[in-house]
């Protein structure tokens, strides 16, 4: 088990800043992911930590060990690639077996060795087949027994899963996990899937455009987010924009269109400024009759959309003054769908609003 260290690690392509300045620890047996939409720099910085790109500035210390001059080979990192990366000529014993067949490793532990990790991947029984004869889920095993069978100090997997269908993916990060839990291996995962993230890792760093916004469990990503970057990217949420018009302690009214939403915000710094909110929509209590709460905010609005998706109900009101805003609630108190049209009101609680710098897009605390 291995820690790794990120020390102010810069990377530039031609034209492009793909990493700029990131710090990070990456604790012994951790499962850590890199989060971000799609050219963010995620595979960059998989790779630069795997050996295969050389940083242009800053340090890689795996085990307090200073490795910016170690080459990919000599690093003891595993890898896992989007595409498989299994040879199509050989069989699964002789993909899985390879990388030990380099180390010139004697013919009886090969076996022993990739034996045990056949079964870890749930591939028994396999051994003689070609990459053709498995299904796309068996050859991402194949991949990700090759990788643990050389008995990696570090485990690199860059979005292993998006090659496969919607259900397989569901099931094999859960196998991941497992194995990961398992062998307790220091992980770092790459995935654009902010569901996938959340599920899989015991912390995340959410990143775009070369830096990384936040670094959290899942929970604190999702409840906590430190920027409208994160808030909007992990997760689905309401943005608001209004002026601050006063408040005290117990919190600020804030004016978004004709209404006012009470919320927790430091009001001396922004009276008479704008300020973004942001409410997810299971936050949000939809009830036809208005019953008022000194720790929530009641809007008024009008049923425009509802969509039934089996657990739950997603409706879409009209708040006035272009104020849209969607609320999911999984257990719908009316025992039916509310109709397009039907006038609604929307339970707010003042805790569940976070506010938003609107210029810096920092959170406001
Ligand atoms: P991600 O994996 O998050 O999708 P990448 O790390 O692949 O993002 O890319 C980060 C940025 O660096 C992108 O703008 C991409 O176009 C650029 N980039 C990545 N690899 C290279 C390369 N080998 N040469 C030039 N530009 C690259
Ligand atoms: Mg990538």
């Amino acid at each position: 088990m291995a820690t790794i260290k990120l020390e102010n690690i810069g990377k530039t392509f031609p034209g492009v800043e793909a990493l700029k300045n990131i710090n990070e620890e990456i604790k012994s047996g951790e499962f850590f992911t890199l989060l971000g939409p799609s050219g963010c720099g995620k595979t960059t910085l998989l790779r630069t930590i795997a050996g295969f790109y050389h940083q242009d500035s800053g340090h890689i210390y795996i085990e307090d060990k200073l490795i910016d001059d170690v080459p990919a080979y000599d690093r003891n990192t595993g890898m896992v690639f989007q595409n498989y990366a299994v040879f199509p000529h050989m069989t699964v014993f002789e993909n899985v077996a390879f990388g030990l067949k380099n180390r010139k490793m004697p013919n009886d532990e090969i076996k022993k060795r990739v034996a045990h990790v056949l079964e870890m991947a749930r591939l028994t029984g396999y051994e003689s087949r070609t990459p053709d004869q498995l299904s796309g889920g068996q050859q991402q095993r194949v991949g990700l027994a090759r990788a643990m069978v050389i008995e990696p100090k570090v485990l690199l997997m860059d979005e292993p899963l998006s090659n496969l269908d919607a259900k397989l993916r569901v099931e094999m990060r859960e196998e991941i996990r497992d194995i990961q839990r398992e062998l307790g291996i220091t992980t770092i995962y790459v995935t654009h899937d902010q569901e996938e993230a959340l599920v899989i890792s015991d912390r995340i760093a959410v990143m775009n455009a070369g830096v990384i916004h936040q670094v959290g469990t899942s929970w604190e990503i999702y409840k906590n987010p430190a920027d409208v970057f994160v808030a909007s990217f992990v997760g689905e949420t309401n943005f608001l924009e209004g002026e601050i018009r006063g408040g005290g302690a117990e919190g600020v009214t804030i004016i978004v269109g004709k209404q006012a939403i009470r919320a927790k915000a430091p009001a001396e710094k922004l009276k008479g400024k704008n300020i973004r909110l942001s409410v997810r929509p299971e936050e949000i209590t939809l009830v036809k009759n208005k019953s008022e709460n000194p720790n929530s905010t009641v809007l008024e609005g009008k049923v425009i959309k509802n969509t039934f998706t089996g657990p739950l109900v997603r409706y879409l009101v009209d708040c006035g003054e272009g104020t849209h805003l969607v609320v999911e609630t999984h257990k719908p108190e009316q025992g039916s769908l509310i109709e397009i049209g039907t006038t609604v009101f929307l339970n707010i609680p003042i805790n569940s609003i976070q506010c938003f710098d609107p210029d810096s897009g920092e959170r406001l605390r």
